[in-house]
């Protein structure tokens, strides 16, 4: 008989800062890893209600709402399921313009929830003259409306305000919006909005790791809620709202995480939200830049898959001219050390995606660009 391998342990080094670009999970500072390093407490206790109250004021700015923000121990998708078990007992429309879109849909499907897809070409917005029109053309047909934000899989950014205004035109209709990477990231405004339910995640515009997801509710979500006897048990909405006030978890948090939002929180405080905003505005708009002058210089057809006025300042997909590949163009950046990411799905072999968000900033950003450019001059030399 042959002896097992020997165990391996696998050591890992702490990796340089500023060249990990995928759009989430993004990179985490040392120091937010850092704050996970303390003792597991008693979630029960008056420790684990100190600190949720202490993070209680940044977590409801963070959302810019007087409503509190639940914390849940899942990924982003629990709380999107939450919106599809919750705020529905009729039919819901789900705005799809790619996979996350997409996903809603296909959570409403496995939840038996009836649902219909509204779908856009990916990389194209939804734009609120679309949404009035489904919604006028199917009078009292559906009472939720899901929509991604910042839909990562192209780089798209719906204008959520305005159609959260066509929502509000529909008495009984509901509007939960995925925000996973544009809080944090991108102006999000839940109560100037008007927004039923907003959600994001842990690992993406938050720049902490994965296993947390946010929400916010609306007073007209929870009454939704509450004419949904089958509406699940983890993800109770009303759950959360019941434990908000108490500063509770609805079940075992992931306490260690907690340490690092509330590290997080800080941090962002400190930052500023809207010079966070502003951050990330910046990179965009350098990438879009870097793009089409990538475009200029060598005569080939680069361009920013999402049209402008609807770009995510978090979040671009830049589609590549005939002859690249967008898997050999991310494994030739690993090779330099680098990370990013090829396109979503159906786009993956056409594009490729740089995940500006997070804690990066343009000094970084300004390296991975640089590394992109070695990387796709020797291949267009190639081609020549
Ligand atoms: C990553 C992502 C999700 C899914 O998040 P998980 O944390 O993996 O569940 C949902 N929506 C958007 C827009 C995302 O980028």
């Amino acid at each position: 008989m042959p002896l097992p391998d020997p165990i391996r342990v696998i050591v890992t080094k702490p990796m340089e800062f500023g060249r990990f670009f995928l759009p989430g999970p993004t990179e985490v500072r040392p120091e937010v890893l850092e704050a996970m390093v303390r003792p597991v407490i008693g979630h029960r206790g008056e420790d684990m209600e100190r600190l949720l109250s202490g993070m209680d004021t940044a977590l409801r700015g963070l959302f810019r709402t007087r409503r509190p923000v639940y914390v849940s121990t899942s990924s982003a998708t629990g709380f999107m399921e939450t919106a599809i078990t919750n705020l529905s007992r009729g039919r819901i429309l789900c705005l799809v313009g790619g996979a996350f879109g997409a996903r809603f849909h296909k959570i409403a499907e496995r939840c038996g929830r009836p649902a219909d897809a509204l779908a856009v070409e990916w990389g194209t917005p939804h734009t609120p003259a679309l949404l009035r029109e489904a919604l006028d053309s199917s009078p009292g047909v559906y009472d939720l409306v899901t929509v991604v934000h910042s839909e990562t899989s192209t780089g798209v950014l719906n204008p959520v305000a305005e159609l959260a205004a066509v929502v509000r035109e529909h008495e009984d209709i509901l509007i939960a919006v995925d925000g996973v990477t544009s809080v944090g990231g991108a102006r999000v405004e839940f109560d100037a909005w008007d927004l039923d339910f907003l959600l994001t995640g842990s690992q993406k515009a938050l720049a902490l790791p994965p296993g947390l997801a946010l929400a916010a509710a609306s007073r007209r979500a929870l009454e939704r809620a509450e004419e949904i006897p089958a509406r699940s048990y983890y993800f109770d909405l009303l759950e959360f709202e019941r434990r908000a006030p108490e500063f509770q978890t609805t079940n075992t948090p992931a306490v260690n995480l907690f340490y690092a939002l509330d590290a997080q929180m800080e941090r962002i405080t400190q930052e500023g939200l809207e010079a966070r905003w502003a951050r990330h505005q910046a990179m965009a708009e350098r990438t879009w830049t870097w793009a089409e002058e990538l475009g200029d210089r060598t005569g080939r057809d680069f361009s920013v898959l999402a049209p402008e006025g609807y770009r995510s300042p978090t979040v671009t997909s830049v589609t590549l001219p005939d002859g690249l590949s967008g898997p050999d163009i991310v494994a030739a950046a690993r090779a330099k050390g680098f990370t990013l990411a090829p396109g979503y799905g159906k786009l993956k072999p056409s594009t490729i995606r740089i995940g500006h968000m997070g804690d990066h900033t343009m000094t970084e950003l300004e390296t991975i660009l640089a590394v992109l450019d070695e990387v796709i001059d020797d291949r267009i030399g190639g081609l020549e």
